[in-house]
């Protein structure tokens, strides 16, 4: 593994810390909730969806919490590195918001680059459909997103289907699905992840 200086370096080059927006409320260095395996989890600030119920209504303003600098994004790949983390997960707020995405493709890169065997997670209240070119959260930072990503547990929090037993393991309701992300990109519809219980993918009209 290269030092974190090095895998530093092209990022700073780029300036992307000097454009960077991004606020993050919170890092959980050792989860078990979002996903297999005990797993790093950022949780970005700032979510559109307002879902009524969400447990996370501190994260929905973007300017809450902290902003990211080059020290978050070396306490994140330090903490990777350590063997018995399985992967990172990103959570929010929305990281799909097009302010986010465009915070997060640097880092997703930088954690590519140096733990590719690490697979990434990412949960948004948007649909699979939403983060397609034409959907209204597609942006020209997307399909690099989604390139570095094993998984998408995808679909908005409905208070009314809220089930957090292991029957909806990694998931808060029961409409929410995980998607295994390089299977749905290269089928052209949303594939289920596998081993997952009660997620078989609806077709959009029926969720
Ligand atoms: S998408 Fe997530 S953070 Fe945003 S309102 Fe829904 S549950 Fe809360």
């Amino acid at each position: 593994m290269l030092p974190a200086t090095d895998l530093l370096r092209p990022v700073l080059i780029l300036g992307w810390f000097a454009r960077s927006k991004m606020n993050y409320i919170r890092i959980n260095k050792s989860s078990v909730t979002e996903g297999p395996g005990i797993r790093l989890t950022l949780f970005v600030s700032g979510c559109r969806n307002h879902c009524p119920g969400c447990h996370n209504s501190d994260t929905w303003c973007f300017a809450a919490g902290e902003p990211f600098t080059e020290d978050t994004l070396g306490f994140i790949l330090y903490h990777l590195s350590k063997p018995y983390i399985a992967g990172l997960s990103i959570c929010g707020g929305e990281p799909f918001e097009p302010e986010n995405q465009e915070g997060l493709v640097p880092l997703l890169r930088a954690v590519h680059r140096a733990f590719p065997e690490k697979p990434v997670w990412c949960y948004t209240g948007y649909e699979w459909e939403d983060l397609l070119e034409g959907g209204r959260k597609h942006t020209p930072d997307t399909a690099e997103f989604l390139s570095y990503m094993q998984a998408l547990v995808a679909g908005p929090y409905k208070q009314e289907q809220r089930d957090i037993t292991d029957s909806n393991r990694w998931r808060g309701s029961r409409n929410q699905r995980v998607l295994d992300v390089q299977k749905s990109l290269s089928s052209g519809f949303p594939v289920a992840f596998a081993g997952v219980p009660n997620n078989e993918v609806k077709k959009a009209e029926d969720r």
